[in-house]
């Protein structure tokens, strides 16, 4: 089964290359074709052979190594600085294609050259002990390849959502980890920020009453050849990139998985922008409680993050909801004062956070909040609002 999806995942469409490359078509050609020819019994092997001395290592140390995947914006103007600010996550290691680049990074953080590789000679990691986890910033396809081969070289992963670019690449994902013994976290941050957390607790205390709606937006306007408008690479559109942050802050506000799910996608821009993928999407879900929620996400406008829960008693608001820093929360609720709430933390504090909750579990041997399992449910949502748009994921 394990080896089937495995398979299933390297059956994809062939990966190009975007503005900004790193990788290769050439590469994961390479590892696709070394993926097809191992027999499934090879590759259980393969999987029971992993180096689980690495996850002895890593629980009785009281830091994390991470090996960064990826040199982009994400990983380089955030989730390394924000270890810089921590004492339990540090960069130990750096996957770049370039390799310049690279060396600049590894001396902003103390990262030896031996610790530095290509997309080429990733699994060498698995040599590595000061590597205990990698963090995945790579364009959303590029996920479950690298996130399968670090689980087999016996590392713990942290991989940027959304997870997956298909269900069957998230449940490889899931199935690697699983037989590898090692952990997956999907880089859900706003479910580790303070202000969406106190969101979370006011709904639950059922200060709002009885919840009876909410509405969503987050979107922004994409530039022309960025990787996001291929569809090989992005998987989707705003959906897959930025729709995600209202589905899964639906799920989380709500504590319910969609009984209902459904959308519609539209393209208005002709202007070459939206040939692959999606530049509007609309969707609304039914929770079982009979909670119902309205989303949109957009590449065509700003559109700054933001979400209002609607009860009996009141209401509360989170507008910006997913900014990296100054996220603000404000209620109207019978009875109280009215409350504004503002984030006092600074970018990259998120990150910050994140990565050591998820150095905390792989230090203390506990599960992620948002495991694969949770990245799996939304890949799996994402799935049916394309199936009734008329669009398919991969
Ligand atoms: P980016 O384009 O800035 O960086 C992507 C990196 O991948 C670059 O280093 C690039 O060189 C490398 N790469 C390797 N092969 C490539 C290829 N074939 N084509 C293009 N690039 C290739 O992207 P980013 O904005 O840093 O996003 C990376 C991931 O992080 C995405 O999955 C995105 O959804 C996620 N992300 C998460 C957040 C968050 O707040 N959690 C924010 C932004 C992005």
């Amino acid at each position: 089964m394990i080896f089937k999806r495995a398979v299933a995942l390297s059956s994809g469409q062939p990966l190009s290359h975007g503005r900004g490359s790193e990788g290769g078509r050439g590469s994961v050609r390479r590892y696709r074709k070394k993926l097809m020819s191992i027999s499934r019994r090879a590759f259980i092997q393969t999987m029971a052979a992993a180096p689980f001395a690495n996850l002895i290592d890593a629980q009785e140390k009281d830091h994390i190594g991470y090996c960064i995947v990826g040199l982009g914006r994400i990983s380089m103007g955030h989730f390394m600085p924000g270890c810089l600010d921590s004492k339990k996550s540090r960069v130990v290691a750096l996957v770049s294609g370039h390799r310049d680049k690279a060396e600049k990074e590894a001396a902003k953080y103390k990262v030896p050259a031996g610790s530095l590789y290509s997309y080429e000679d990733f699994d060498k990691i698995a040599d590595n002990k000061e590597i205990d986890a990698v963090y995945i910033a790579l364009p959303n396809s590029m996920h479950a390849e690298y996130s399968i081969r670090a689980a087999k070289a016996g590392k713990h992963v942290l991989c940027e959502k959304p997870m997956a670019t298909s269900v069957a690449d998230a449940q490889a994902m899931v199935n690697a980890a699983r037989a590898a013994r090692t952990k997956l976290m999907i880089a859900y941050r706003c479910q580790y920020e303070a202000v969406n957390l106190e969101a979370i607790q006011i709904i639950k205390e059922g200060r709002l009453g009885t919840v009876q709606a909410i509405e969503s937006a987050n979107g922004f306007v994409e530039r022309a050849g960025e990787w996001r408008l291929n569809k090989k690479l992005a998987g989707g559109g705003p959906l897959m990139d930025m729709g995600i942050y209202s589905l899964n802050a639906c799920r989380y506000l709500t504590q319910e998985e969609p009984r209902y799910i459904e959308g519609f996608c539209s393209v208005i821009d002709h202007d070459g922008r939206f040939d692959e993928v999606e530049e509007n999407v609309s969707f609304i879900i039914r929770f079982p409680s009979g909670i119902v929620a309205s989303c949109n996400t957009t590449y065509g406008a700003r559109m700054d993050g933001y979400v209002r829960v609607h009860g009996s008693k009141g209401t509360l608001q989170l507008q910006p909801a997913f900014s990296y820093e100054g996220i603000k929360l404000t209620t109207h609720i019978q009875g109280e004062a009215d409350t504004e709430k503002a984030d006092k933390l600074n970018d990259p504090a998120q990150f910050t956070t994140m990565a050591d909750n998820f150095s905390d579990c792989i230090i203390n041997d506990q599960e992620p909040k948002t495991n694969g399992d949770e990245g799996l449910r939304d890949m799996k949502y994402i799935a049916e609002i394309y199936k009734s748009c008329g669009r398919q994921t991969f």
